[in-house]
């Protein structure tokens, strides 16, 4: 690894400075990052990444919840070299291919097992998970017109989902704070409450009860809007930005149950919870779910370099190639080869170290087990995981676990106190989450569980 030098303060207001100056950030208010400076992030190896003033993080969120092999990977840069110095770029247009790009559809094909008696045939790629969620929009409305139907277009997804930023995917997204910027949803995307146990319970009820009630709001969708007019659910198996929902075993099977009585495509959006992070290769294996189309990106090159795309099953790939013509979409980057080469060798990383298995069968049962120790603390109502995702809900009254409107005052101070004890985690809401790269071993946990603790004490 080259590490950099620690910077002096002058060298690093300089760069704040112009940050401020010059840098328009994705989901960032401006006013504050000009007042407190950004935090520069210098250099990673591992599960670690260094600041500018030279401090050590644990990086519990793997970047954006993408970095799933840790840092600083040599076969990950010797292939992204090998590739540029060979072929740095090449379009998928107009009856033109790559080897990178063929490669790799046709490995995640093979991964990803057939459900439903359907394998998954074909891939679509894009550079990012709201990029292939756009595809998602525009396949099963091409789709249905082909299956002559194309009155059914409306897309159900759910309050709260994080699908991406693009005008469709911030769409499809269920985030009141998006959608009230430039009038968002568009026509054809609707929502319904999200599984959140712990926000929408009953009094008294289980949460296999409320898992069975939650799934059924599709149901009661779909009859509203009527069957005939809906194309398509999509759904994040676990619901990622929105505070890591985890929803009670019985949704998906209920979700499984009624797309298939009303025959409306299953989107599974995994940019998050597939390569590994559940503990196996794909969510849906975890769910047991059968999705038509699966969106995928981040862990697909472990974030070193963009990539997202969209697994299509034989039952839509058919009617696309059979029918459908020319397939009027596509990106320049779509099986970009570099991306696809480092996608490749990041594949065989997760492989050769078993890395999905591992979360399965030993890290994510013992990040389990050591994060719900934190339900000693008095700020801490709730801790729950799934594999290598799991969501610390903030309470002020332990007994009853009621919302707590100030809790994500509360969050934002403990952040703080995360990055400074030397581990990144995020606040959403009420919750505290963490993701932390599928590399993370039990000693890296407990190292991550005490910094975790000391900034949940600073923050009392
Ligand atoms: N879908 C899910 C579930 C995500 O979590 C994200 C990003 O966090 C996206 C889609 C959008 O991906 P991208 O930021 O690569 O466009």
């Amino acid at each position: 690894m080259n590490a950099p030098l620690p910077l002096t303060d002058t060298q690093l207001r300089e760069v704040q400075a112009l940050d401020a100056a010059h840098f328009l950030h994705p989901f960032t208010d401006h006013q504050a990052l000009a007042r407190r400076g950004a935090r520069l992030i210098t250099h990673a190896h591992g599960v670690h990444i260094w600041d500018a003033r030279g401090q050590r993080i644990i990086d519990a969120m793997s970047g954006l919840w993408c970095v799933n092999v840790g840092y600083g990977r040599q076969a990950l840069a010797d292939a992204a070299y090998r590739q540029m110095m060979t072929l740095p770029y090449y379009n998928a247009f107009f009856q033109t291919t790559t080897e990178p790009a063929v490669r790799l559809a046709a490995r995640l094909c093979e991964l990803a097992p057939p459900v439903g008696g359907r394998a998954f045939t074909h891939v679509f790629f894009t550079s990012s998970g709201s990029e292939a969620n756009d595809t998602n929009v525009r396949l099963v409305r091409r789709y249905w017109d082909l299956m002559g139907q194309p009155q059914r277009k409306i897309i159900i997804s759910r309050r709260n989902a994080y699908h991406g930023s693009t005008v469709a995917a911030a769409s499809l997204s269920g985030m009141a704070a998006m959608h009230a910027q430039g009038d968002l949803p568009i026509p054809g995307i609707v929502h319904i409450e999200q599984p959140h146990y712990w926000a929408l319970r009953h009094e008294g009820e289980t949460p296999a009860d409320f898992g069975r009630r939650a799934a059924r709001w599709l149901e009661d969708k779909i009859l509203e809007l009527g069957p005939e007019r809906v194309a398509a659910f999509i759904g994040e198996p676990v619901q990622g930005a929105g505070g890591v929902i985890i929803p009670p075993e019985t949704y998906w099977p209920e979700i499984q149950r009624i797309v298939e009585r009303y025959g409306i495509l299953f989107i599974s959006d995994e940019v998050i919870c597939a390569f590994g992070r559940l503990g196996h290769w794909f969510a849906y294996e975890r769910f047991g779910t059968q999705p038509d189309l699966v969106t995928f990106a981040k862990g697909v090159t472990s974030g070193y370099v963009p990539l997202g795309g969209v697994l299509v099953n034989e039952r839509i790939a058919r009617v696309l190639i059979e029918r459908g013509g020319e397939f009027n979409h596509g990106y320049t980057y779509s099986g970009h080869p570099v991306a696809c080469a480092v996608a490749l060798a990041n594949l065989d990383i997760l492989e050769a170290e078993a890395l999905p298995q591992r979360v399965r069968d030993d890290t994510g049962p013992y990040l389990a087990r050591r994060f719900a120790e934190l339900t000693d603390h008095p700020l801490v109502g709730v801790a729950e995981s799934c594999g290598f995702v799991a969501g610390l809900m903030l309470v002020r009254d332990k007994a009853t676990l009621q919302p707590w409107p100030e809790a994500w005052e509360v969050g934002m101070i403990c952040r703080a106190h995360c990055f400074d004890s030397g581990v990144v985690m995020r606040a959403v809401g009420d919750r505290m989450i963490i993701a932390p790269p599928l590399v993370m071993t039990r000693a890296d946990i407990d190292a991550m569980i005490a910094c975790i603790r000391t900034a949940l004490d600073k923050t009392w």
